[in-house]
């Protein structure tokens, strides 16, 4: 059209006069922030409910611009991966957290397992495996001492793409995470052919455990509890803030909790401070 420049470039695509300024701002930012080494990791303990022993931890990405402050992953994310930026943060997260877990590993603590999170957009790249497999190998990190996130929706998208890029992660050795389950339509028949290790019960379902009208959520909790067992996954449940919820999932035979009551997620340093020197004998 004669409203584009010589690079296709107009100021009056639809999609332009949406994006806020500070959208657009943002945008610009994220390009640089890997380079000004602006990311930091965060992690978020995961502990053995019967032994209350930490198993693990989710790395969770933090954004620390130098003048707007900490941005949250839930607004960069999806820019992200709306940009395709996603790629090169997801390998940076990665590599940050495979180096990380190897420091802890050296440090005694062998069998602790770092889950890292993946967005659609990265499943659907045909160069995620290999990508991971690098960063395994540049790190020197098993792959059993790896877990991916994916939320339901992401494994639902029944795409070949994205199924075989499970069971090519399935096939390297690393775990698979369903995150935010319970809020998809996941059929079972479906979940049964899934290649995954753990179901991470939805935040949704533990915020109601305890409250008035908590039947039906703790209905839904205690159901995907026993199919987790049933189908020989492990349980996770996320987002627990208080004793009545932690007493719940104990007396329901859930395995492993992670939540606020537990611990926020924390810097590496903090995290060693309040849940391994204090463990060394
Ligand atoms: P998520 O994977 O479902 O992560 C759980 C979110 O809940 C985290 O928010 C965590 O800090 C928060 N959370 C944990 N326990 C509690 C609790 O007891 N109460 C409450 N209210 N919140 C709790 P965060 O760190 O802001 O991350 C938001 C989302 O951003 C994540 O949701 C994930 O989808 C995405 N994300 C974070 N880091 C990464 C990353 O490195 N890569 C990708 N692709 N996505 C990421
Ligand atoms: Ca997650
Ligand atoms: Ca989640
Ligand atoms: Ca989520």
């Amino acid at each position: 059209s004669k409203d584009k420049g010589k690079d296709g470039f107009s100021f009056y695509e639809p999609h332009m006069k949406e994006k806020s300024v500070r959208i657009m701002q943002l945008e610009l930012e994220l390009r640089k922030a890997i380079d000004n080494n602006e990311f930091i990791l965060y992690y978020q303990p995961k502990i053995d409910l019967k032994t209350n022993e930490i198993s693990g931890c989710e790395a969770l990405i933090r954004w620390n611009h130098p003048t707007m402050g900490m941005v949250s992953p839930a607004e960069f994310i999806p820019l992200a991966e709306e940009t395709g930026l996603i790629s090169q943060i997801g390998e940076w997260v990665l590599r940050e957290a495979c180096l990380q877990n190897r420091k802890w590993h050296e440090a005694g603590y062998n069998n602790f397992i770092m889950a890292v999170n993946m967005s659609a957009h990265q499943f659907k790249q045909p160069t995620m495996i290999g990508m991971i497999e690098r960063i395994l190998h540049e790190t020197n990190h098993e792959a059993k001492h790896l877990e991916i996130e994916v939320t339901e929706s992401v494994s639902m998208l029944s795409e070949e793409v994205i199924m075989s890029q499970l069971y090519a992660l399935k096939r390297l050795g690393v775990s698979i995470a369903i995150d935010d389950f319970g809020t998809g339509y996941s059929s079972l028949k479906y979940l049964d052919m899934l290649p995954a290790d753990v179901l991470k019960i939805d935040k949704s379902f533990i915020d109601e455990i305890g409250r008035m009208n908590h039947l039906s959520s703790s209905l839904m909790t205690n159901a995907i509890i026993s199919l987790a067992k049933s189908l020989k996954m492990k349980v996770v449940a996320e987002g627990i803030e208080n004793i009545d919820q932690i007493h719940y999932l104990k007396l329901h035979n859930c395995e492993y909790g992670q939540g606020y009551l537990i611990s926020k997620p924390l810097p590496a340093c903090e995290l060693e401070m309040k849940f391994m020197r204090s463990n060394e004998k």
